[in-house]
C-alpha cells in the first residue's frame, strides 16, 4: 500500500462555493490536478448556486409555479438526492427552504429575526413534494414564489465529484475540505490513515473536540458555529426546522457523518442536525456504511459503532453517552 515518501505534493487554499476550499494532491501531476479540481467546483457553482444569476437553480425558481425548465444531469442529479432524503427524514431535510434563508438573511447584513407572519407566509411555499423531476432532466417547482437552495447539499456533491476526477487521474492520496466537507482519497502516501479534527462547536474555529483516524472516507460536519448571529444571548444559526421556520433546536450543536460519499454525509449531517438525536441515530443507523459523532448542548457525545474506535476524545468537558 505504500506509496513511497518522495512523493510529489501540491497544496492550494483557494475560495469557492461560496467558502473556503483547501486540497492536498500528491503524485505527478498534482498542481495540474488542482487546477482541474477547482476549475470543476467553478463549474458547479455556475450550475447549482443560487448566487449565480444565471445558475440553473435560478433559472428553475423563476419559472416556479410557471413552466418545467431542462437542467444538466449533475443538477438533476443532486435534486433527485435532496429528494431521496427529504423522503428519509420525513420533511426535515428540503431544499425548497430557500424563502425561509432569504428571510432571515444568516451569513449576510441583512440577518433578523423575522416576525411570526413573515415565517408562516415563508413556510407556506416550502415543501419538496412540490418538486417534480422526469427521467428527461425536466424539473418544475409547482407552486409559484417558490425557491430552491443547494446549500446542505452541493459541497458533499463538489467533494465526491473532484475524488472521482482524481482517482481518473490515476491519484493515489489525496485530502479535500470544501468549507468543512472533507473528503479523503485513499490513506497518507507513508500508508498511514489520515488524522481529521472534529471541530469542537463550543470553542474557536481550529479548536477541536477530538481527532478521527480514518482513510478513503467522508467527513462531514453541521454545526451551529458556522453561519449564525445572536441577539438577546440566543444565537441563531442557519439550517432550519422548515416546520416551525426558526433554527433547528433540538438539542444537537453539531453532527458529524462519516460515509463513502460526500453528497450523502452533506445530506445527513443537515437532515441529523434537524431531526434531534433520537431519530437521528435511528436515521444513521438505517443507513449501511454510514457513520457519526452527535454532540448535544449538554456537551454530550454520541459515537456510532462503527468509528467508536477510530475517534479519539480530547476535550475532557464532554463526556460520551454511549
Ligand atoms: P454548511 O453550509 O455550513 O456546510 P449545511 O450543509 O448543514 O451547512 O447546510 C446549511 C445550508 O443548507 C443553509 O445555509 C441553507 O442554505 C440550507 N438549509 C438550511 N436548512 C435546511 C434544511 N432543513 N434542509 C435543507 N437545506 C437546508
Ligand atoms: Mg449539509
Ligand atoms: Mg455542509
Amino acid at each position: 500500500k505504500k506509496i513511497g515518501k518522495t512523493e510529489k505534493e501540491s497544496n492550494k487554499q483557494t475560495y469557492a462555493m461560496g467558502t473556503v476550499v483547501s486540497l492536498k494532491v500528491y503524485g505527478e501531476k498534482a498542481e495540474e490536478n488542482i487546477e482541474e479540481a477547482i476549475k470543476l467546483l467553478g463549474n458547479i457553482e455556475e450550475k447549482m448556486s443560487v448566487n449565480k444569476e444565471n445558475s440553473e437553480v435560478n433559472r428553475l425558481n423563476s419559472s416556479a409555479g410557471n413552466k418545467s425548465e431542462k437542467v444538466s444531469k449533475e443538477t438533476y442529479y443532486v435534486i433527485k438526492k435532496a429528494i431521496e432524503y427529504s423522503k428519509l427524514s420525513e420533511g426535515a431535510f428540503d431544499i425548497t427552504v430557500e424563502p425561509l434563508v432569504k428571510l432571515w438573511g444568516i451569513g449576510t447584513d441583512k440577518a433578523r429575526i423575522p416576525s411570526k407572519e413573515e415565517i408562516e407566509k415563508a413556510k407556506e411555499l416550502i415543501n419538496y413534494k412540490n418538486i417534480e423531476i422526469n427521467e428527461d432532466g425536466q424539473i418544475y417547482l409547482k407552486k409559484s414564489g417558490m425557491k430552491i437552495d443547494l446549500g446542505a447539499i452541493a459541497k458533499g456533491y463538489g467533494a465526491d465529484e473532484i475524488k472521482s476526477m482524481l482517482i481518473k487521474n490515476g491519484v493515489k492520496s489525496a485530502f479535500i475540505n470544501i468549507g468543512g466537507n472533507v473528503n479523503l482519497l485513499g490513506s497518507k502516501t507513508d500508508g498511514s490513515p489520515w488524522k481529521i479534527g472534529v471541530q469542537n462547536p463550543l470553542k474557536d474555529k481550529g479548536e477541536y473536540l477530538g481527532i478521527l483516524t480514518t482513510e478513503d472516507k467522508s467527513i462531514v460536519t453541521s454545526g451551529n458555529y458556522e453561519r449564525y448571529f445572536e441577539k438577546d444571548g440566543k444565537r441563531y444559526h442557519h439550517i432550519f426546522d422548515v416546520k416551525t421556520g426558526y433554527p433547528a433546536d433540538k438539542g444537537l450543536i453539531s453532527t458529524t457523518i462519516v460515509s463513502d460519499k460526500s453528497i450523502d454525509g452533506d445530506a445527513l449531517s443537515t437532515t441529523t442536525y434537524v431531526l434531534g438525536l433520537e431519530k437521528a441515530i435511528k436515521l444513521v443507523e438505517s443507513q449501511k456504511g454510514v457513520d457519526a459523532i452527535f454532540v448535544t448542548k449538554d456537551k454530550k457525545i454520541y459515537v456510532t459503532s462503527g468509528v467508536k474506535d477510530k475517534f479519539k476524545l480530547t476535550d475532557k468537558e464532554f463526556q460520551y453517552v454511549n
